[in-house]
C-alpha cells in the first residue's frame, strides 16, 4: 500500500487505545503515506492517544465529545487553519450504557436510547456537516458498524437499532454528498475485543461463536479492518459509495451454525 495515500490528509475520531479499531485504521493509513489528525475524548484518553499519535507522526487536534457541538466546531476550525482542507474522515464512535447491553432490548430506557442514538448515529451526520465544508476536492468518509444492525444478536440491543440507523445514514449521506465527490461508506467489522466491546454481555462467547462458525473459521483483527477501511478511504474505491462492506471472516453469509462446530 506504500504511497497509496500520499498527499492525502484526514481526521480520525475514535482512538481510545492500541486496541481501538480506529487505531488499526490509523496505522493502515499512515503506512500508506497519509497525514493524520487525531482527536481524543476527555483527558483520561488524551494520555493514551498522544503517544500513539506520535508513533505515526500524527497530529493531535484536541478533545472532541460528539455530544458537545462546540468541541466538534473547534476541531474542524483547527484542522482547517492548519491544512486548509481534508481528504478523508474516519468515524469510529459508539456508546451505550453497558447495563443495557445485556438482557432484553424491550427494557431499553428512553434516556439511554436517546443518548446511544446521539453518540452512535447522529454524530456521523454532525461530523459530516463539518467535514463537507473542508473536503474541497471531494473526499471519503468511513464509519464502523456491526452485523447486529441486520440481525438480532444477543445483548447488542439498542446498539443494533443504532447501527441500523447508522447504516441508513450512510446511504442518505452518500446521496447528499455525492455531487461534491464525497463518498460515504461503512465497514461492518466482526467482533473484536476492544474497550467498547467489553461492555457487551457474553462477549467472549460471541467471539468464539464467530471463530467456529464463520467461513474463514477465525475472528478478525484491527489491522485487517484497518486495511479494508484503507481501500474505502483511498482512490481504489473511487466509484464506491453508500456501501456497507463486511470485514467479518464472511460470518454474515452463513444461515446456520457449522455442523462440525465444537461446543463453546
Ligand atoms: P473503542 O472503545 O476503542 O472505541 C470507541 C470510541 O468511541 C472511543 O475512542 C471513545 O472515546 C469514543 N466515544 C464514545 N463516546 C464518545 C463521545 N461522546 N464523543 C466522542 N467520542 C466518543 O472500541 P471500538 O470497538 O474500536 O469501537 C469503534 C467503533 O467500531 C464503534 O462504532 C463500534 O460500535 C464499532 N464496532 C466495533 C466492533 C467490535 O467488536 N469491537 C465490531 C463492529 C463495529
Amino acid at each position: 500500500t506504500a504511497g497509496l495515500m500520499k498527499g492525502k490528509r484526514g481526521i480520525i475520531l475514535g482512538v481510545a487505545n492500541n486496541r481501538s479499531i480506529a487505531w488499526g485504521i490509523a496505522k493502515a493509513c499512515a503506512d500508506a503515506g497519509a497525514e493524520l489528525a487525531m482527536t481524543y475524548q476527555g483527558d483520561a484518553l488524551r494520555k493514551r492517544v498522544e503517544p500513539l499519535a506520535s508513533e505515526l507522526g500524527a497530529y493531535v487536534v484536541g478533545h472532541c465529545d460528539v455530544t458537545d457541538p462546540d468541541t466538534m466546531d473547534a476541531v474542524f476550525a483547527e484542522v482547517e487553519k492548519r491544512w486548509g482542507k481534508i481528504d478523508f474522515m474516519v468515524h469510529a464512535i459508539a456508546f451505550s450504557d453497558k447495563d443495557e447491553l445485556t438482557g432484553r432490548y424491550v427494557d431499553t430506557s428512553r434516556e439511554n436510547f436517546n443518548r446511544s442514538m446521539e453518540i452512535s448515529v447522529y454524530s456521523l451526520t454532525a461530523l459530516a456537516q463539518r467535514a463537507e465544508k473542508i473536503m474541497n476536492d471531494g473526499g471519503s468518509i468511513v464509519t464502523l458498524t456491526y452485523y447486529g444492525a441486520e440481525k438480532v444478536m444477543p445483548h447488542y440491543n439498542v446498539m443494533g437499532v443504532a447501527k441500523a440507523a447508522l447504516e441508513a445514514s450512510v446511504r442518505y449521506l452518500a446521496v447528499d454528498l455525492g455531487d461534491r465527490g464525497i463518498r460515504v461508506n461503512a465497514v461492518s467489522a466482526g467482533p473484536i475485543k476492544t474497550l467498547a466491546a467489553s461492555g457487551i454481555g457474553d462477549f467472549r462467547y460471541i467471539l468464539k461463536w464467530n471463530e467456529y462458525n464463520s467461513p474463514l473459521k477465525r475472528t478478525v483483527t484491527i489491522d485487517e479492518v484497518g486495511e479494508s477501511a484503507l481501500y474505502l478511504l483511498s482512490d481504489l474505491s473511487r466509484a464506491v459509495t453508500g456501501e456497507v462492506h463486511h470485514v467479518d471472516s464472511g460470518y454474515h453469509t452463513i444461515g446456520m451454525k457449522s455442523v462440525d462446530a465444537p461446543d463453546i
